[in-house]
């Protein structure tokens, strides 16, 4: 993935969290998946009047793409309305994610200040460099905007599908 592809990721998930449906808690949320086939599966939290029956903007997309037969995820985008990179996957999205992302499926975290700065209709920012390491991702060197962490550090010795084969 390119620097151009990740921004394309990234406002794919402020689309979704345009469309979320948070009347109760106002508290919206979207998020990307980068499937291995090339597509982008985005979602939004969707809550309802029986707050248990909500559903978060990670398992949103999760459940749109497996039902289009899209099974496996390599990049993970998070957004919400909150200015700093601080908002990351909850728990249950973090084993849902965990049963079709690999371990070391970057999970990146974005501020909500990043539209202004590179609209969905522009270049990707400056600030989103290609890994200096020739690694597969993406990296951002402004940290107030972006923060990445994998799967595996967001979820350390989890229980996941090859524990049942
Ligand atoms: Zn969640």
């Amino acid at each position: 993935m390119d620097p151009a592809q990740l921004h394309n990721l990234i406002s794919a998930a402020f689309k979704a969290r345009d469309n979320a449906h948070a009347p109760y808690s106002k508290f919206r949320v979207g998020a990307a998946l980068l499937s291995a086939s090339g597509a982008h599966i985005a979602g939004c939290n969707v809550e309802n009047a029986s707050y248990g029956a909500g559903i978060c903007a990670e398992r949103t997309a999760i459940v749109k793409g497996v039902s289009e037969g899209e099974r496996a995820y390599t990049a993970v985008v998070v957004v919400s309305d909150v200015p700093t990179p601080t908002i990351s996957p909850c728990g249950i999205c973090r084993q849902s994610l965990r049963e079709f992302c690999p371990l070391d499926t970057p999970v990146y975290m974005v501020s909500a200040t990043y539209p202004a700065l590179a609209p969905a209709d522009g270049p990707p920012p400056a600030f989103l460099v290609p890994d200096a390491d020739g690694g597969r991702w993406p990296r951002a060197t402004d940290a107030s905007v972006i923060a990445v962490l994998t799967l595996e550090q967001l979820l350390p010795m989890s229980f996941g599908p090859d524990n049942l084969t």
